[in-house]
C-alpha cells in the first residue's frame, strides 16, 4: 500500500488515503517520492482529469523498481520526474519532446487509462499517471523517459520543482530568449515560473531585470533572486515606468500570469523587434482581446511549453547550478510535510508561497 493525496472534488480538500499501485510495466519505473512541488497546473487539473485522482507532477525521489526494458536508470538512482512524452513522434525524435504530438493526452494520464495504475482497496480505480507521475504520494509510477537521474548532492526539496516550474521559467530565458549580457527583460508574475526566469536572467547578465507582481512579498523575493527592479502591478503608468527603465522597451517580456491584461502589458512593454514569451494562455478555450497597435507587427510572440527544454538536457545542468550555490532554491521553495498537503495547496493557490514543496517521509 502507498499513501496518496486523493482529489475527489473540483474545489474540496484532498484526503490522504492508502492505495494500491501497479508494478512497473515495460518501460516504467517505480519511484519512492521524497518531495513533490506544487504547480499551477495542479489547480486546473481537477476540472479536466476524471476524479478521484492523484495529481502532482514535480516529484523527486529514489527508484525502487524498474520494468522490462529499462536500462537508463537503476534501482537506487535518485531521480527528478518531469513531463511525459511519447518518444516516437517526429517531434520527439527530433529532440523536441516538449512539442510531442501527444503532449496533452499524455500529461492527463491517458496513456495509462486502459490500465489504471492506482486502486482503492475495494478495487475502485483512481486516476494516476498525471504527467506520467501523480507525485502527491509516497510512491509514483513514472516512465524511464520522464525521469532524469541526478548525481549532485542536492536535497530532494530543491530537486523536485526542477521537473516543471523551474524548467519552464529558466528554460524560457535560457532556451527561447537566449539573451546577451546587458539586454533588458520584464517578467510578469513573480511566482513559481517567473522567479526561475529571474534567476536565469541574472545568470545571463540581463540588465535591467524588471519583475512585476501585485504582492509585495513576491516582489521582495524577486529582488533577492536577481531582479534589478520590482514594480507593483497595481501602480499607475507601469508601462511608462518600464519603457523608461528599459530605454524605450524591453528586449524580452515573459508573461506568466495568464490574464488578457498582463498579456497586453507584455506587448506594450516590449521594444520594437523584441520577443514576448507566454507560458499560459488567458481564457483557455475562449477568445480574448489583444490590443491591436503598430507595435504588434514588430514583435515575436512565442508560446512556450516546458521552457522548450528536453528534461534530460536541462535538469542535470540545473542540479549542478544548485550544487554550486548559483540557484537560491532555499528562498524559492517553501517546504510542507506531506500530511499538511491541504495547507501547502492553499499556500500555492493564494500565492503566499511561490513554490510549495511537499516532503514525504523517508520511511514509508
Ligand atoms: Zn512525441
Amino acid at each position: 500500500m502507498i499513501r496518496a493525496a486523493v482529489t475527489s472534488s473540483v474545489d474540496g480538500p484532498v484526503h490522504i488515503e492508502e492505495l494500491l499501485i501497479d508494478d512497473p510495466g515495460p518501460g516504467e519505473v517505480l519511484v519512492k517520492i521524497r518531495a513533490s512541488g506544487i504547480c499551477h497546473t495542479d489547480f486546473l487539473a481537477p476540472q479536466i482529469v476524471p476524479l478521484p485522482a492523484v495529481l502532482g507532477h514535480e516529484g523527486a525521489g529514489e527508484v525502487i523498481a524498474v520494468g522490462d526494458g529499462v536500462d537508463s536508470v537503476a534501482i537506487g538512482d535518485r531521480v527528478v520526474g518531469s513531463y511525459g512524452y511519447c518518444g516516437q513522434c517526429p517531434r520527439c525524435q527530433s529532440g523536441a519532446p516538449y512539442h510531442c504530438s501527444d503532449f496533452s493526452r499524455i500529461q492527463l494520464g491517458s496513456r495509462r487509462h486502459e490500465l489504471p495504475p492506482l486502486h482503492r482497496a475495494d478495487g475502485t480505480p483512481v486516476s494516476g499517471a498525471f504527467f506520467e507521475q501523480s507525485s502527491f504520494a509516497t510512491h509514483a509510477l513514472m516512465t524511464a523517459r520522464n525521469v532524469v537521474p541526478v548525481t549532485q548532492d542536492v536535497p530532494f526539496e530543491y530537486l523536485a520543482p526542477l521537473g516543471c516550474g523551474v524548467l519552464t521559467g529558466f528554460g524560457s530565458v535560457s532556451n527561447v530568449f537566449r539573451p546577451s549580457p546587458g539586454q533588458g527583460i520584464v517578467v510578469l508574475g513573480a511566482g513559481g515560473v517567473g522567479l526561475p526566469a529571474v534567476m536565469a536572467a541574472k545568470l545571463a547578465g540581463c540588465d535591467p531585470i524588471v519583475a512585476i507582481d501585485v504582492k509585495p512579498a513576491r516582489l521582495a523575493l524577486a529582488r533577492e533572486l536577481g531582479a534589478t527592479h520590482a514594480i507593483d502591478g497595481l501602480a499607475e503608468d507601469i508601462v511608462a515606468s518600464v519603457r523608461d527603465l528599459t530605454h524605450g522597451g524591453a528586449d524580452f517580456c515573459l508573461e506568466t500570469v495568464g490574464q488578457a491584461a498582463t498579456f497586453n502589458l507584455a506587448i506594450d512593454m516590449a521594444k520594437s523587434g523584441g520577443t514576448c514569451g507566454f507560458v499560459v494562455v488567458p481564457n483557455l478555450g475562449q477568445p480574448f482581446e489583444i490590443r491591436n497597435g503598430r507595435a504588434l507587427l514588430s514583435l515575436t510572440l512565442a508560446g512556450i511549453i516546458e521552457g522548450r527544454a528536453a528534461p534530460g538536457s536541462l535538469i542535470g545542468h540545473l542540479a549542478s547550478l544548485i550544487a554550486a550555490g548559483e540557484l537560491p532554491m532555499d528562498r524559492y521553495t517553501t517546504t510542507f510535510e506531506f500530511d499538511d498537503v491541504n495547507e501547502a495547496l492553499a499556500a500555492g493557490q493564494t500565492g503566499s508561497a511561490a513554490k510549495p514543496v511537499l516532503r514525504m517521509p523517508a520511511t514509508s
